[in-house]
């Protein structure tokens, strides 16, 4: 089989802008899958890469929150059966609509067989596929760019491990499926699966970008008085129409004591900042959990106080993709997007091209809107 053109947004080093450029796919590989991008989102990782705060290999293209439509499969992916609708049933087919996950589970290492698939030690994708056997995307002289996380989903198409590209119903809007691929499956795992948010429960998000709202949806969903914390009265204002019972300005501790009558059973710090994250403590009540779900730069170190925090008997629980399982949850967030239960499409600022990332970048560094999502 000879190889595919397709566009891709490369990283080149910190700081520098992304340029889409015309580079070359291989066939997929034994138990990969080709995959024709239909939407991706620009996340903070991607930022974060970017901007120096986390160090990654370059030359590869960035871009880990995407969705496309199979079309090809490699050998030895199992084909589902006609009969098996998308995410009901194991295997793959052509034209199947797919979340591409970022950590894709190798389902042999020690976290795997717990059933902890979001902290496998060893995923397909993993060191960016710079390995030269495990190269699919070349520039046209042949040379090779890797792709983060093993999707690169700033380009028009990509091979990825089968187990990264999971089926979902295909009535999921593409530009929505994307984000269930980071930010959604981020949000709405943190309330669901880290933290096990209850109906009748009281629950602060602090931070309403891609990752906060989908946490306040998710919390809403599942029956609990939310409050939403954001210094933008847009996305103040959005929190309260998707359902948050009060939208607050950073700083306002007090009022959320009040309001939670000696604070709440949950905090969730979705924006990444050791400020916040120390807050987080405070509002939470004795017993109360607080999740940390934002990623700050690497390195960084919160104080806490230690005697407080263990007379009050709290707990801290960080929140790595929402404890992703991605091919049981994936397929259930679809569900619940296309039943209306969580409405993702609201978190989607703007709809974009792949020449428009640096852009998206800056807005980002800006905290202006929620995610931009560049759709092919
Ligand atoms: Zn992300
Ligand atoms: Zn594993």
């Amino acid at each position: 089989m000879s190889t595919t053109p397709i566009h891709g947004a490369v990283f080149r080093g910190p700081r520098q802008p992304l340029v889409a450029q015309e580079l070359r796919l291989d066939p997929p590989g034994p138990g990969e899958v080709r995959v024709r991008m239909a939407a991706t989102g620009v996340c903070h990782s991607d930022l974060h890469v970017v901007d120096g705060e986390w160090v990654r290999p370059t030359e590869v293209i960035l871009g880990h929150e995407g969705a496309g439509v199979i079309e090809l499969l490699g050998d030895g992916v199992l084909e589902r059966s006609p009969s098996v609708a998308p995410g009901a049933g194991p295997g793959w087919r052509i034209g199947d609509l797919v979340v591409l996950a970022w950590t894709a589970p190798c389902a042999a290492c020690t976290a795997c067989r717990r059933g902890e698939d979001w902290l496998c030690a060893a995923p397909h994708g993993g060191g960016h596929r710079l390995a030269a056997d495990a190269v699919r995307v070349r520039r046209p002289d042949g040379s090779p760019v890797g792709v983060y996380s093993g999707v690169g989903t700033h380009s028009t198409g990509q091979v990825v491990a089968a187990e990264a590209a999971i089926p979902v119903d295909p009535r999921t809007p593409p530009d929505v499926a994307a984000l269930i691929g980071c930010a959604a499956m981020t949000g709405v795992g943190a309330v669901r699966a880290t933290a096990g948010v209850r109906a009748g429960d009281t629950v602060v998000v602090i931070g309403l970008g891609g990752v906060g709202l989908a946490a306040l949806m998710a919390a809403v969903d599942a029956g609990a008085t939310v409050i939403g914390i954001d210094r933008e009265p847009a996305k103040l204002a959005l929190a309260t129409e998707l359902g948050a019972a009060h939208a607050l300005e950073p700083g306002a501790t007090a009022e959320v004591i009040r309001l939670t009558d000696g604070g709440a059973d949950h905090a969730f710090e979705c924006i990444g900042l050791v400020a916040t994250a120390e807050a987080a403590v405070d509002l939470v009540r004795p017993g109360g959990a607080v999740t940390l779900v934002g990623m700050t730069p690497q390195g960084a170190r919160a104080r806490i106080d230690v005697y407080r925090f263990v007379e009050d008997g709290k707990r801290l629980l960080g929140s790595n993709y929402g404890s992703a399982v991605p091919a049981r949850d994936f397929p259930t967030i679809a569900a619940d997007v296309v039943s209306g239960r969580l409405p993702l499409g609201r978190l989607v600022t703007e709809r974009i091209g792949l020449g428009d990332l640096d852009a998206a970048l800056d807005a980002m560094r800006r905290r202006d809107g929620a995610r931009r999502v560049v759709v092919f």
